[in-house]
């Protein structure tokens, strides 16, 4: 199996150093184990605090040991009844082609009709998920209110503009990092509108197409972002604080928003959240997002990197923003 591994802490940006690619000889199956052949392998932001050795909601990666995420693949040999070969599994053994392992540790999916496998890794899958578990548990979206997405064109944010259109959203505005990406955003994802954070500061862009204010914020961004829609929040405003990827590299502490008595002043609501906590909504997402999906009302891009050894290429160039949409390995 050839299997990326981290070597070293990255300070900063992760360059390639940081990394090795290993040729590993797997055992014999055991009792009740199933071999994969991955067909993609996920590439996401998480996975940059995994490699600080900080303490966090999941555990920091080990040196000197093969990363883990999310990845699709193909069962290939089995000794479980229940995952015969050539079953379509999602699991957490990414970042090498082949994965092994207890068959408790991989979930069965089906196949999506016209759909690539990288959907369970996506739109229909953890990533989807986010999007809807922040929508709807975490900020309440009602119908008719104005929504603000950050890191919109992304594999979360190009979902949650569709799903909250879907759910009856009134205004849906997002923000993104180049002018194409700005484009898609109205023509594809179901924003009403967008704008380039690299035009000029976000906080001074937001207000003109907010001009009603947000009452839900779906934060990926965090740092000017959500200091930004501190200020058009209109009262009773929720925030679904989901990531803040503008921070992930930083190494000196950023400066903090300098606005947050509007916490107090707008009666706001801010929620972190970790989609892992929220299983109980996945057969939700699931009947639901599939059902958009199969009727043509949600659609999903994807950047695709090919071979399992561009997998830290992949996965510097979704956090420089080289992505619209998921981006997947394809091993
Ligand atoms: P994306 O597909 O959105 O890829 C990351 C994107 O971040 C890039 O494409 C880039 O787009 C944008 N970006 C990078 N740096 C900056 C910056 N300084 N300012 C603004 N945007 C930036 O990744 P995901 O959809 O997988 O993840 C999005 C967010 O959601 C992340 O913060 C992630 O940590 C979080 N997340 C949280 C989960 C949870 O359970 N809470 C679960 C899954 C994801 P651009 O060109 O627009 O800059």
């Amino acid at each position: 199996s050839t299997q990326v591994q981290l070597v070293s802490r990255p300070s900063g940006w992760p360059t390639p150093e940081d990394f090795r690619t290993v040729t590993v000889d797997l055992p014999d199956l055991g009792p009740d184990e199933v071999r994969v052949q991955n067909e993609f392998v996920s590439v996401d932001p998480y996975m940059r605090g995994r490699m600080n050795d900080a303490k966090s909601y999941a555990p920091p990666y080990a040196l000197g040991e093969t990363m883990t995420g999310g990845a699709v693949g193909r069962v290939t040999a089995s000794t479980s009844p229940a995952l015969p070969v050539g079953s379509l599994v999602v699991h957490g053994l990414g970042w090498r082609d082949v994965a092994q392992g207890p068959a408790a540790q991989f979930r069965q999916v089906a196949e999506v009709p016209g759909a690539p496998n990288s959907v369970h890794l996506g739109i229909l899958g953890m990533t989807g998920l986010t999007a809807y578990v922040g929508l709807t548990a975490i900020a309440g979206l009602r119908e008719g209110e104005t929504v603000f997405v950050s890191g919109a064109a992304g594999a979360v944010g190009t979902a949650v503009g569709q799903i909250a259109r879907l759910l009856g959203a009134g205004r849906v505005l997002g923000s993104a990092g180049s002018a194409e990406k700005v484009a898609l955003l109205t023509d594809r994802y179901g924003y009403d509108a967008a704008v380039n954070y690299k035009d000029a500061p976000i906080r001074e862009q937001l207000p003109a197409i907010a001009p009603d204010g947000v009452d839900v914020f779906f934060d990926n961004v965090g740092g000017d972002h959500l200091e930004a829609a501190v200020d058009v929040f209109n009262p009773h405003g929720r925030a679904a604080l989901c990531g803040a990827i503008s921070g992930y590299n930083d190494v000196e502490r950023p400066a903090g928003p300098d606005n947050l008595w509007h916490l107090v002043s707008k009666k706001l609501t801010l929620r972190g959240f970790i989609v892992g906590d929220h299983a109980e909504l996945s057969a939700e997402f699931g009947e639901k997002v599939a059902g958009w999906f199969t009727a043509g009302q949600v659609v999903f891009d994807e950047t695709v990197v090919d071979g399992i050894e561009n997998s830290v290429e992949a996965f510097l160039t979704m956090m420089r923003g080289g992505n619209t949409g998921k981006m997947v390995v394809r091993v």
